[in-house]
């Protein structure tokens, strides 16, 4: 059986589409962000690096992958 080299995510990790709530702008996000991810048309702060989980500041439409 070969190793698989495919990327196996972490449970509970995924892309989620959120949409800022200053502007509507719809951003993709991962769930598990090491960064701070702001709306890239009006610079409101849609996640925070918050321990592993990320605390969406937008609406969340729904995943992504
Ligand atoms: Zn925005």
């Amino acid at each position: 059986m070969k190793r698989a080299h495919i990327w196996i995510p972490k449970p509970g990790s995924k892309f989620n589409k959120v949409q800022c709530k200053e502007c509507g702008e719809e951003s993709v996000v991962y769930s598990h962000v090491s960064s701070t991810v702001t709306c890239k048309a009006c610079g409101n702060v849609l996640a925070e690096p918050t321990g592993s989980i990320s605390k969406p500041n937008g609406k969340i439409l729904g995943s992504a992958d």
